[in-house]
């Protein structure tokens, strides 16, 4: 969608009203601070070449070096990248790691080529990004459709061009290359925890709480079997191609199975049947978690929907117009750049073990990961009770007056003219 980035920049606005924070901040985050656009040429098997668009968007680095997440999608483009750099910058803030914002993505059906034709577009971002990514410059990772293996690819054309082992350029690398134990899982495990503070609030019992979840990919699945584990009844699931609405508790790793076996998700029992994922958006669950793309919920189907709580796990599912319509509603979204804060945090646990050669046990990783993500939402809790605002304004404020901490540092409009 066209308007993302100006939508993303409302959610700021919301919590400018709240708290005062100086102009520079202000000036200085209406705009990335850089852009990189390039064109990847990939030689694919059948001899023939083709050009690729690659994005990277360093959206503020006051705070740190830049950290985000590489997408490749055939809906990439340049006002998505800017948006998803965006939310990274507040996200990083809200979980107070000391990075920075950025993200990247190549516009690609990564479906639609070998594992071969994958692994030379993977090499050919990294080619032409080389001067910009770094670990102490920006670090990538994973984001949808892209993976370990090509985490591993990216990190060994970095390694290549410059000569030096630097397992710490990016994140999300498989175990065997310097990866963190743990990060498979981070972005839903951080979740999962957000999700267990928020029920000890509200004292709701997980046994009597229905879920819905949309995308069966890394944050979807493995949100669906902790909460499964957890003993929260999952009713319906949904990727890109199918959803399945179940009258008991879907089984994830059963789902896992078939989803592997016939390509895509299918009923295995009388109980189950298949739904469409906008049916799946409006169902009567306590819970839905939405685990796939931006822009779900619209002022189209934000009246509709039925779920008292929402779970942002993807990056920007819900429209500002459909946060004001679900905020009348009384119906509870807690956003993203909290929720899904897990990945990034582990993420920066794997840039500090490759950084110190020392690497940690995965309860080492999940004690570490519990405590930042608990903290970070009492800390929003507090503040949107004390402010008297939704989850999402108060995670911007809390996030705003860490990042404007970090600009005012460099000195003030006072400091520099004082005579
Ligand atoms: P993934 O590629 O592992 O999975 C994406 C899933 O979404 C797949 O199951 C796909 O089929 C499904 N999907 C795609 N389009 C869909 C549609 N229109 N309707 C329903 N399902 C659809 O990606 P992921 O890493 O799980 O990322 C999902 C979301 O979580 C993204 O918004 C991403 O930015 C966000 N996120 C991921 C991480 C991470 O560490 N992986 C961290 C923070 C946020």
């Amino acid at each position: 969608m066209a308007d993302t980035f100006e939508s993303a920049k409302k959610q700021l606005e919301n919590a400018l009203r709240h708290v005062k924070i100086s102009n520079e901040t202000i000036t200085t985050l209406e705009k990335p601070k850089k852009i990189i656009q390039v064109s990847i040429p990939v030689r694919m098997d059948d001899g023939s070449l083709k050009i690729f668009e690659g994005y990277r968007v360093q959206y503020n680095t006051s705070r740190g070096p830049a950290k985000g997440g590489i997408r490749f999608h055939p809906e990439v483009n340049l006002d998505e990248v800017k948006s998803l750099a965006f939310w990274m910058t507040f996200k990083c803030a809200v979980a107070n790691i000391p990075f920075g914002g950025g993200k990247g993505g190549i516009t690609v059906n990564p479906k639609k080529l070998s594992n071969k034709e994958l692994e030379r577009l993977s090499r050919g971002y990294v080619t032409t990004m080389y001067e910009v990514l770094g670990p102490d410059i920006d670090i990538p990772a994973p984001d949808v459709y892209t993976n370990p293996t090509i985490m591993g690819w990216m990190s060994d054309e970095y390694n290549k061009i410059s000569g030096k082992i630097q397992p710490a350029f990016i994140t999300g690398k498989p175990l065997a290359l310097g990866g963190s134990e743990g990060r498979d899982e981070a972005t839903a495990l951080g979740a999962n925890y957000i999700i267990q503070e928020f029920v000890k609030e509200k004292d709701l019992n997980p046994e009597e709480l229905t879920v819905a979840i949309q995308g069966f990919g890394n944050a979807g699945y493995n949100i669906a079997k902790f909460l499964h584990s957890d003993g929260y009844k999952i009713k319906a699931i949904s990727d890109s191609k199918a959803g399945i609405l179940s009258e008991e508790s879907l089984n994830p790793e059963q789902m896992m199975n078939i989803k592997k076996e016939k390509g895509q998700l299918n009923c295995c029992s009388e109980n189950q049947k298949k739904i469409t994922n906008s049916e799946l958006l409006e169902l009567d669950v306590d819970i839905l978690i939405l685990a796939a793309l931006e822009n779900q919920l619209t002022k189209e189907n934000a009246g509709k929907i039925k779920a008292k709580y929402i779970f942002e796990l993807a990056n920007g599912p819900v429209t500002n117009e459909a946060d004001e319509i679900l905020e009348e509603r009384q119906i509870v979204v807690m956003p993203d750049i909290l929720t899904n804060a897990g990945g990034v945090t582990v993420s920066y646990f794997e840039w500090t073990q490759n950084r110190t050669g020392y690497y940690w046990k995965k309860e080492e990783v999940n004690e570490k990961l519990k405590k930042i993500m608990s903290e970070s939402y009492m800390e929003v809790s507090q503040l949107q009770k004390k402010h008297k605002t939704t989850l999402r304004t108060a995670a911007y404020i809390l996030a705003l007056k860490r990042i404007s901490g970090a600009i005012n540092a460099h000195g003030t409009i006072d400091y520099f003219t004082q005579t």
